[in-house]
């Protein structure tokens, strides 16, 4: 259990612009978070450092970028429409509605009465939304299924319960962004053929109507997902799930979390998804307790099939060796960014003490820190120091993009600032930088030990790049 305390990573989060709540000038908005100027580079830290890790260094990994609004029949096809719900009940005294499985239904969290519960029921966490204009049209739910001219179009799922059926202008707002990946996989098949195993990767924005959003970022209704789809032939899955395995960890260890905070947690038959053979939830101890941070599920070919038999399209691989030609088994790893940044700030934040007083700082892993480096003229009035400040702030902006000038305040205060939003390194140009045997040399401060070196500017690049 990590001894960071939420509120701490939150109101540092809140103060320094990491993350706000959304719409915040209007009271707010349950469930929606926006990013400040710094979370914004965290965030794209963390996402460019994922797709560098498996797809640009990788030989077998593609990248795409599907649509959020997609064709309804992706989201029958796939058992969402039916099966992606959670349980809820409602307090008959408070009405205050929650996710049964989350709480112990024998007294409401809010209100304190007993045995105000009762059974849950079923609730999609789909967002639901009306393409086009025609939004008054009915909705007729739960029919069956018939091949009469009136259901021509609608989607069979052999062998699962109900169908709903929905007028040609609904869609929703994607809860995943798997389907996507699952939808383009004859695209690609037939644009590149990669051989197998290849797998596909996307990052984008997912929307999921959850009961109780809560926990900061932990639990939002708008996230954002980074998702592989590794398809590999079904003899193969098992070997290439403990590759998978030992990727997720590699992937925690480059956000900087500690080992002994990871956890594999196997997911029993009766809790997996309805699509996985197996299931590893990576979990983090975050400042909330021991919670998911990732999963990792094997998918056998429960999507492929789906997709194949409502299409009526072809979704078999055709192995270059000329072997039988098979539909893909599928192993999916499965990341939510906002759970990622959470467990970066929960693992970076750290209170120590400096000459006698407290500090609070990020010790973000350099690359992934919002700002590289600041850069600041030891006194902002003095026109020779300000002018050679900007030459070697113009010169590391360069090289690195997020730079800061930073003039305000005496030194101690930057430092300060700059600790707390996790710049590893402050460069300082003073008076000794202007001549003697100093002349064009700065200080660089470190983050961690707090201690400084005089740098050669000539070196300087060279030295932060390491
Ligand atoms: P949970 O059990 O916590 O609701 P889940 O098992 O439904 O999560 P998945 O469907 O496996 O989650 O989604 C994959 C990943 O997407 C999760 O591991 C998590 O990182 C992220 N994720 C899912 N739901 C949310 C959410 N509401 N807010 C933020 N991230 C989420």
């Amino acid at each position: 259990m990590s001894d960071v305390k939420l509120e701490d990573i939150v109101s540092l989060c809140k103060r320094r612009g990491f993350i706000f709540p959304g719409s915040d000038v209007y009271g707010g908005l349950s469930g929606t978070w926006d990013y400040g100027p710094l979370g914004v580079q965290l965030k794209r830290n963390v996402m460019q450092l994922w797709w560098k890790m498996f797809v640009e260094d990788r030989d077998d990994m593609f990248g795409i970028d599907a649509a959020i609004l997609m064709n309804q029949k992706v989201w029958q096809a796939s058992g969402h429409v039916d099966t992606f719900t959670d349980p809820l009940v409602e307090c008959s005294n408070c009405h205050g509605r929650f996710r049964a499985d989350k709480i112990d239904t024998s007294k409401c969290p809010t209100c304190g009465k007993t045995g105000t519960f009762g059974e849950p029921r079923a609730f999609n966490m789909m967002f639901k939304t009306f393409i086009g204009p025609n939004q008054g049209e009915e909705l007729t739910i739960g029919a069956p299924i018939d091949a009469d001219e009136e259901n021509r179009g609608r989607v069979d799922l052999e062998g699962r319960k109900a169908i709903t059926y929905e007028p040609s202008s609904v869609s929703y707002l994607r809860p995943e962004t798997a389907q996507g990946i699952f939808t383009n996989f004859k695209n690609v098949v037939d644009t590149i053929y990669p051989d197998l195993p290849f797998g596909l990767a996307q990052q984008g924005k997912a929307f999921r109507n959850e009961i109780s959003p809560r926990d900061f970022v932990f639990r939002s209704r708008e996230f954002e997902q980074m998702e592989i789809e590794y398809f590999v032939h079904p003899d193969q899955w098992e070997a290439e799930f403990e590759k998978w395995v030992k990727a997720v960890h590699e992937w925690c260890k480059a956000l900087g979390l500690p080992d002994d905070s990871v956890h594999e947690l196997e997911v029993p038959e009766t809790d997996r998804a309805h699509y996985s053979k197996r299931t590893i939830d990576f979990e983090f101890d975050f400042p909330i307790g021991r919670e998911e941070l990732l999963g990792l599920a094997y998918r056998t070919d429960f999507d492929l099939q789906n997709i194949q038999r409502v299409s009526g399209k072809n979704l078999e691989y055709r192995p270059k060796d000329g072997s039988a030609p098979f539909v893909p088994h599928v192993i999916e790893p499965s990341f939510g960014l906002e759970r990622a940044i959470m467990a970066v700030l929960s693992a970076a934040y750290t209170v120590d003490e400096v000459n006698g007083e407290k500090r609070e700082y990020l010790k973000l892993p350099e690359h992934l820190a919002p700002v590289k480096v600041a850069v600041s003229p030891l006194l902002k009035n003095k026109p020779e120091l300000v002018a050679k400040a900007r030459e070697v702030y113009t010169m590391l902006k360069k090289e690195f993009g997020n730079v800061m000038w930073d003039d305000n305040g005496n030194i101690g205060k930057r430092y300060r600032r700059q600790d707390e939003i996790g710049t590893p390194y402050c460069v300082v140009i003073d008076f000794e930088t202007l001549e003697g045997e100093t002349a064009d040399t700065v200080t660089v401060r470190n983050r961690d030990t707090t201690e400084q070196e005089r740098v050669k500017i000539a070196e300087l690049v060279a030295k932060l790049s390491k």
